[in-house]
């Protein structure tokens, strides 16, 4: 996600930080590169404008007070930080409850946007929250956009208002009406309304998203828009603004390798607020949109907070504090704490995400693509081959139980090796680090097998030793060449 923006911002603000005293010259040098990068990204002329505009007047206003050697790279940062928040819509808004429920929120947005998907997403985010969402099938356009609605109502576990099969049958204005009245009768909290796009912006998909509007007086109105479709997302957000109307902008497939800027652009031009980012397929690719991350991340600070808040969730209460009892206590991680572990991790989504989130990540970005993700299914396969006392006793660990675990996992003996190497190695470090500061809320974790490291820091791997066994077959498999 934007990682050329963020190498570009990374090579200005380098710049910056290697001159002696920093001079006018430097920073249009600096507004310069970042004005390229942002059209590069696709981010709107007009937004471009006036965000360069604004950083410069204002890093030229501090630009007299910076002394230096003192930090005034990163008082310039600061400007162009606070100027992207602003881009990006200032602080997060939330859904504006119904005073009296349900609250009715109605998705418009082009087909293919991700707005069934979106639904899911958003009835799942708030029946989290205790509330109590219905969906409503109002997409009787798209093939198939019906039984999708449903299937995925039913993967989160909340109903789906469905009395017509879809596929150009039904009017999708009554179902809408319907909807509202059966969740009311039912005491539902919240409604959410799944209408139809088309594949390009035309009066009919007008005229039956404005008929839906007005016949159930939405709450929020939120504007779903894909991140990949480039300068189209601003054509196609002022047409749906002057169309129906929106509260709200959701940005889809953020995920993707796309410039993405567009999408960016929305906020500024349209005065609507981005309040949620879906950054991939899974109902859990999916968070409120907070501009201030979002900009720490593009400038390639990382977006720590949310990390740390999807840590929390992925780890259940009852695990989270028994690792930090144990943590504590100073007790030992054992392999069972481990496997907990990586299952949160999995739950989480995928390892690439994670990363991106750590400060830094524009200049991993080879890294991030390159991790292989199936290496947490098959480091949970060995961990899942060893018995109860192999897991909490490493010690037991002789020859034939690594053969043993090898086979039973699928993996050769080698592999055993580096893990239980590599796991003593961060049981090591966890006693080191009892004192010393993980990311708040987030239970410290044993970096991975084959070179993966945890986002807690880097411990070191022990150097292989050379095995111990005078036995030249217990050697072999030691070794890994028998399997
Ligand atoms: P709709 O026509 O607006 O209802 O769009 P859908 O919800 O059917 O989504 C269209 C496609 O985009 C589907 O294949 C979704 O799985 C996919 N999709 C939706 N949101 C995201 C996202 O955030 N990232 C990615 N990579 N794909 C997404």
């Amino acid at each position: 996600m934007f990682q050329t923006l963020t190498s570009r911002f990374a090579g200005a603000f380098g710049t910056l930080r290697s001159r002696g005293k920093i001079s006018e010259k430097d920073i249009e040098l600096a507004i310069e590169e970042i004005r390229e990068a942002l059209l590069e990204a696709d981010v709107a002329l007009a937004v471009v404008e006036s965000f360069t505009e604004n950083v410069q007047n204002h890093a030229l206003e501090i630009l007299p007070t910076l002394q230096a050697g003192s930090n005034q790279a990163e008082a310039i940062y600061s400007v162009v930080n606070k100027e992207l928040t602003e881009i990006l819509g200032g602080g997060a808004r939330r859904i504006r409850f119904a005073k009296k429920p349900p609250t009715v929120i109605m998705l418009a947005g082009l087909q293919g946007a991700g707005k069934t998907t979106l639904a899911a997403k958003l009835a799942k985010f708030y029946k989290d929250q205790g509330e109590t969402p219905i969906l409503i099938a109002s997409d009787l356009q798209r093939p198939n956009a019906v039984n999708q609605l449903q299937v995925v109502g039913q993967s989160v576990g909340v109903p789906v208002f469905a009395p017509e099969p879809g596929n150009g049958i039904g009017n999708p204005v009554k179902v809408a009406r319907d909807g509202v009245q059966f969740a009311t009768s039912k005491l539902h909290s919240m409604v959410i309304i799944d209408t139809a796009g088309r594949l390009g912006v035309d009066a009919a998909l007008m005229q039956e998203a404005i008929a839906i509007r007005d016949a159930v007086t939405p709450d929020e109105i939120l504007f779903v828009v894909d991140a990949m479709i480039g300068q189209d997302a601003v054509k196609t957000a002022q047409a749906f603004q002057d169309g129906v109307g929106f509260d709200g902008v959701v940005i889809t497939k953020l995920d993707g390798d796309a410039r993405g800027g567009s999408a960016l652009s929305i906020a500024a031009l349209t005065g609507r607020p981005i309040m949620f980012a879906s950054v991939g397929e899974k109902i859990s690719d999916f968070d409120i949109f907070y501009p201030e991350r979002m900009a720490s991340r593009i400038l390639g600070m990382g977006d720590v907070a949310t990390l740390a808040e999807q840590a929390k969730k992925a780890f259940d209460g009852d695990t989270a504090k028994k690792l930090e009892d144990k943590f504590s206590s100073g007790e030992d991680f054992t392999l069972d704490d481990f496997l907990e572990q990586l299952e949160a991790m999995s739950k989480m989504g995928s390892m690439g995400k994670l990363l991106s989130m750590l400060p830094g990540a524009g200049q991993m970005k080879k890294q991030i693509e390159n991790f292989d993700e199936s290496e947490i299914t098959r480091t949970k396969a060995i961990v899942q081959s060893m018995t109860p006392l192999e897991r909490r006793d490493l010690k037991v660990l002789n020859g034939s139980r690594r053969a043993r675990i090898a086979t039973g996992s699928g993996r050769k003996v080698s592999d055993v090796n580096a893990l239980v190497d590599k796991f003593t190695a961060a049981q090591k470090m966890m006693k080191q680090m009892r004192n010393g500061g993980s990311i708040p809320g987030m239970p410290p974790m044993p970096p991975m097998p084959s070179g993966m490291r945890g986002p807690g820091g880097a411990a070191k791997a022990p150097q292989k030793k050379k095995s111990k066994s005078g036995n030249p077959a217990k050697r072999a498999l030691e070794n890994g060449s028998i399997s």
